[in-house]
């Protein structure tokens, strides 16, 4: 074959090869999103899950209360771990939907800030590109809602994770539910390629503070417990690269592990709306550092040197709270 293609044809095919390797490179980097510290260096933040109601479940209370503990806390933005809207995600970008669970809901002036959010199972049952579409954004210029992505903030670097693709029942037994696959078949490269781009900007990253957000579990008590897909195939990225917390919703609680095995922090914030009360299954107790049924929310204030979160209930009232600390060796 070789020998039937002369010289130029050949430089042309090294050069589209070489052309199409960069684009696919490039296509297959994550988004990257910058937000500022504050002046004095540190950022603040909340965190909420499994949310979209249109108002019912709590779905408000907890909302105005994140709207108090985010005007005290002068918060920078808001994360979303996913199942942003119930119960099938959204039908379309006009969708009102759209307004009645979220921009109608979060209306408190400290919560008008972006709001970085990944996709849960819920909302995979809907239009997903409609949830991900720019139009929205448009409709609520708070809105960023991708697959996966990342946000530097220089001393913090946080890698939000596609989850719901991992998840084999989603495929194998969807019972009634219709899943909008586009875009993530074949699953098996759409998941190599993800855990690759992960793994390449963990590897990357020199941010003090590494911070992975998805929809699914990776350590929980709660109705859905442990997601062993994610155990297998992500949490050993997470732990070679030295990540500091593993955020994500899905079951609905408020919960906080903390493994003997790992120094990662496994923090649940799923309570915007209905919580699942009671339901919780046994968990070694050095590592349930502490696991809450019902609605609420998380914040998170950190600098270069620490980090504190705090957990929240329905009246705002704080329910846990921990500190985890840097340790910097002088370089004089
Ligand atoms: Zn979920």
């Amino acid at each position: 074959m070789a020998a039937l293609l002369n010289k130029p044809m050949l430089l042309f095919l090294s050069f589209a090869a070489s052309l199409f390797l960069c684009c696919h490179f490039s296509e297959a980097a994550l988004p990257r999103f910058h937000h500022p510290l504050k002046t004095d260096g540190s950022l603040s933040f909340l965190v909420v899950g499994d949310w979209g109601r249109k108002g019912l479940f709590n779905q408000s209370k907890v909302a105005s209360q994140m709207g108090i503990i985010g005007e005290k806390l002068d918060i920078d933005f808001v994360i979303s771990t996913g199942d942003n809207f119930y119960e099938d995600g959204l039908m379309g970008i006009n969708d009102y939907a759209f307004y009645d669970s979220f921009s109608n809901i979060y209306t408190a002036p400290s919560l008008q800030k972006t709001w970085y959010s990944v996709l849960g199972n819920h909302d995979y049952r809907g239009d997903v590109e409609a949830q991900m579409s720019p139009i929205l954004r448009e409709k609520d210029k708070r809105w960023v809602c991708m697959r996966s992505f990342i946000l530097n903030a220089d001393i913090v670097e946080f890698f939000f994770v596609d989850t719901t693709p991992f998840v084999d029942k989603y495929f194998t037994d969807p019972g009634d539910n219709v899943y909008d696959w586009k875009g993530v078949l074949p699953r098996n490269n759409y998941l190599s390629n993800l855990l690759n781009d992960v793994d390449l900007a963990l590897k990357s990253s020199s941010a003090i503070w590494k911070i992975v957000v998805g929809h699914h579990t990776i350590k929980s008590a709660g109705q859905h417990g442990i997601t062993e897909e994610l155990v297998v195939n992500l949490l050993p990225i997470l732990q070679a690269n030295n990540v500091d917390v593993y955020m994500n919703g899905h079951d609905h609680c408020l919960e906080h592990i903390s493994c003997s095995k790992s120094k990662i922090e496994f923090l649940t914030s799923g309570g915007g709306s209905k919580a699942w009360r009671g339901n919780v299954k046994e968990w070694n107790p050095e590592e349930m550092k502490f696991y809450y049924d019902g609605q609420g929310f998380m914040s998170v204030q950190l600098d270069e040197a620490k980090a504190n979160f705090v957990y929240y209930d329905v009246f705002g009232e704080v329910l846990h709270q921990f500190m985890v600390s840097k340790e910097f060796h002088s370089t004089s």
